[in-house]
């Protein structure tokens, strides 16, 4: 059972559809278990049934027609109470119903297992003998794992569309659909939905249709001819490095890309309708799993080989449909997992809601989005992103709603949603060059988060004192390569110059994580307890060399730098770090004879261990900035990016508040700056017990800052204290965010606290993502 469930496993992770993934299912749990029959029933959103999707032994033409309601039959009933059901005698069940088209009259011993999918019965999965047996206990466990994998395949197809395809079939297309992620970034954006492929991913591309199989016809065959030049020139280049077994397999590879069976099969495929990207990878994936199931070892390793020049295939295609996408006025970005890298490819005025299937509200992508003002929605994990593309979506960032085919009601409250926006952030205009004081006269400090190009205008004239945190690795993500010494001085340039004569805080590179650059990729288990920001610096220091130089060299004329340096977790990372700083700033003041002023240098605090060495690490730098972004998840133990513990991570918990309270008061004992730079300085509910707690100044999305200033210049220090007093006593999240929402309800600014605050709308809208 083992290896056959090896086999399932393998194979359903190579199907592309969900009709694939289900009827490798059947077909191989019967045959491992030799029963009768086995079904899958897949429960459909839009009516509230169960709906049988794929069979092995029972009547094929009953597939999609088999509709059970929540509590209906055994498949109700094994829903129902979310565990498996195995029954000797099922036809004497008080539950059991009879389906005349199923044909499954004479089978008695009846095996049921709910497929659950992030606490959700998204399915189950039946067994049935003719003779009258109780499945042996081995046989239920190895159906329950099967069943545990098949979960988060099902959770995928819903993503990409097959499920709502297949469960609608036959009964037209559905009208409006509202889908629910997590909201990340404020405000309505209507427009048209652009899809952004994972790059060459033969398993990721969505099932698309053309009404032009001639063009996607040529498109294939210059690809397939791009691939074979490809190789035939890598080929030639290794030839003197090759043995000559070895370089015949260039030949192979290029035979294989004229093998007419191959050619054919993916055109077939696309004179049924397909597009090219779509026919190649069903085929190619198809191949893929043969030769994954050949006895022959050596045969089984070619599969990697198929899929190889699969990908390499694929990626032409991809860039031709690139290349020739026309891009809608009013754009929404629509992915499985966006990073800022996807900005690159469109132009960003024209972008007016981001939607992305994977990641949370704090992933980079969303500090991103609400970097720009554009209204976010992350962790859409049941939206059926692959038959979007073209098609109008509202996006709703500050409750995580997305709607598609919206009524003209609908529609039209969006839009009145939209202009309220408006007005409330023309108000808050007004506040713009208001001094920073409480309502007490206390001086407080905003400043700035930055990184793309885009949101520099938006972030001068947000009226920010500084640049808090200018993120270096963003620019580097927008590139195909490490951008040079020139070309970095260009870059940081351009923000010391338009922030002039303002301070601008740059932090060294903070790749890893989720910021993978496209050309330096970094595969790891854990990548955000892994190989990240100052631990790669200081790992290639031919890298880190080079970026501090170019911040040296940009800062010559105005003098207004200051270099940060993130994720110190030891003093020794941090004393590197600072020697070669020194070495650099010596280079170019003595030997190259540029007249710089020694810039300020801080370091990040947001590791744990950071918290515990605050006096240590002030000591050695001149400023300090907390991270609370990674602080939080680092503290909680809860990944930022994961969706499905979205509603672990919370920047009100007691402990966060308890290390935000310590961080202040060691570094209060040292003379040296303190600022905070994590999204929760950004949220004008959490920045009041900052204030409360002795912060005074905040680094944030520049769409944030008036809201912040709002609410800062209408509140006492004194009132803080007490509020902040009050919240670290209190044991849990949720009491710390209802407390400070009661409390600040009285004050002139309740009008912010429906307007802002992802993150404790998120709570609330968790229960419904898949
Ligand atoms: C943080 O971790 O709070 C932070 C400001 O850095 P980033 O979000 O870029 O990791
Ligand atoms: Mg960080």
């Amino acid at each position: 059972m083992l290896s056959s469930l090896r086999t399932i496993v393998q194979e359903v992770n190579s199907a592309r559809s969900l009709p694939e993934v289900l009827s490798i299912i059947v077909k191989e749990v019967r045959s491992a278990m030799s029963a009768g029959v086995c079904s899958v029933y897949l429960f459909d959103q839009s009516d509230h049934h169960y709906v049988l999707m794929a069979t092995e032994g029972l009547r094929k033409e009953s597939i999609g027609k088999v509709r059970l309601s929540m509590r209906q039959g055994l498949v109700g009933l094994v829903a129902a109470k979310e565990e498996p059901l195995n029954l000797e005698d099922a036809d004497q069940h008080p539950n059991f119903s009879y389906f005349e088209e199923t044909g499954e009259a004479p089978f008695h011993s009846f095996l049921g297992v709910p497929i659950i999918h992030h606490r959700k019965v998204v399915g189950v999965l039946v067994l049935q003998q003719e003779n009258r047996r109780r499945f042996a206990s081995e046989e239920e466990a190895f159906v329950v794992t099967v069943c545990a994998q098949l979960s988060g395949a099902i959770a995928h197809a819903e993503a990409t569309g097959a499920l709502r395809q297949l469960a609608s079939a036959g009964r037209g297309r559905s009208k409006e659909a509202v889908f629910v992620g997590i909201p990340s970034s404020p405000g309505v954006g209507i427009g048209e939905a652009v899809l952004v492929n994972k790059k060459a991913d033969l398993s990721a591309v969505p099932e698309r249709f053309t009404e032009h199989p001639d063009i996607e016809k040529i498109l294939f065959h210059q690809a397939v001819d791009a691939a074979k030049r490809d190789m035939h020139d890598l080929g030639a280049g290794l030839a003197d490095k090759l043995s000559a077994e070895e370089f015949a397999l260039f030949e192979v590879y290029i035979r294989l890309l004229d093998d007419k069976v191959l050619v054919d099969e993916v055109i077939d495929a696309i004179d049924q309708g397909q597009v090219a990207s779509s026919a190649w990878s069903d085929v190619i994936l198809r191949h893929v799993r043969t030769f994954h199931k050949m006895d022959d070892a050596y045969l089984r390793e070619r599969a990697a080989d198929v899929r190889d020049l699969g990908q390499r295939v694929l990626g032409y295609l991809q860039a031709r449909e690139r290349e020739q996408r026309v891009l809608p006025r009013r754009i929404v970005l629509v992915g499985e997992e966006l990073s800022a890298t996807a900005l690159a490819d469109i132009p960003v005025n024209r972008l007016v809601g981001i939607i992305s299937l994977k990641g949370s509200s704090n992933s980079h992508m969303a500090i991103v989005g609400r970097a720009l003002g554009i209204p976010t929605v992350m962790g859409a994990v049941t939206l059926p992103w692959g038959e979007l593309e073209g098609q109008e979506l509202i996006v709703d960032g500050s409750t995580g709603d997305i709607v598609s085919r919206a009524t003209r009601a609908v529609r039209r409250h969006y839009l009145q949603r939209q202009r309220e926006e408006k007005q409330f952030n023309k108000d808050l205009e007004k506040l713009r060059d208001l001094p920073c004081h409480t309502a007490d006269g206390v001086r407080f400090a905003l400043w700035v988060n930055t990184g793309l190009r885009q949101d520099t205008a938006q972030s001068i004239q947000s009226g920010a004192e500084a640049v808090g945190l200018f993120r270096t690795e963003i620019p580097f993500l927008m590139r195909s390569s490490f951008p040079t010494e020139d070309e970095q001085v260009e870059i940081y340039r351009e923000q010391l110059s338009g922030f002039y004569p303002r301070p601008v805080t740059m932090r060294s590179l903070d790749i890893g994580g989720d910021k993978d650059l496209p050309y330096f990729p970094i595969e790891e288990e854990n990548p955000f307890l892994g190989w990240r920001g100052i631990r790669i610096s200081l790992d290639h220091p031919e890298i880190f060399l080079v970026q501090i130089r170019a911040m040296l060299r940009a800062s010559a004329e105005t003098n207004n730098l200051r270099i940060m340096l993130p994720m110190i977790s030891n003093m020794h990372e941090l004393e590197r770090a600072l020697e070669l700083i020194d070495r650099v700033y010596l280079e170019l003041t003595v030997e190259e004879e540029f007249c710089i002023q020694r810039p300020l240098i801080g370091a990040m605090i947001e590791v744990p261990a950071a918290v515990y060495q605050v006096t240590e690490i002030a000591r050695r730098v001149d400023f300090l900035s907390v991270g609370t972004n990674d602080l939080t998840q680092y503290l909680l133990a809860v990944d930022r990016n994961n969706p499905r513990v979205a509603d672990l991570y919370h920047t009100l918990h007691p402990s966060v508040l308890r290390a935000l309270k310590q961080i202040r008061d060691q570094a209060s004992g040292v003379d040296c700056q303190l600022s905070i730079c994590g999204e929760m300085a950004g949220d004008p509910l959490s920045v009041v017990l900052l204030l409360g707690m002795g912060y005074e100044t905040f680094s944030m999305s520049a769409s944030s800052l008036l809201k912040v200033k709002s609410m800062l210049l209408n509140i006492s220090r004194k009132e803080a204290q007490l509020l902040a007093r009050k919240a670290l006593k209190m044991s849990s999240a949720s009491d710390i965010a209802d407390f400070l929402a009661q409390s600040l309800k009285q004050t002139s600014v309740s009008k912010l606290i429906s307007a802002v605050s992802p993150q404790r709308r998120q709570q609330k809208n968790l229960h419904l993502i898949g």
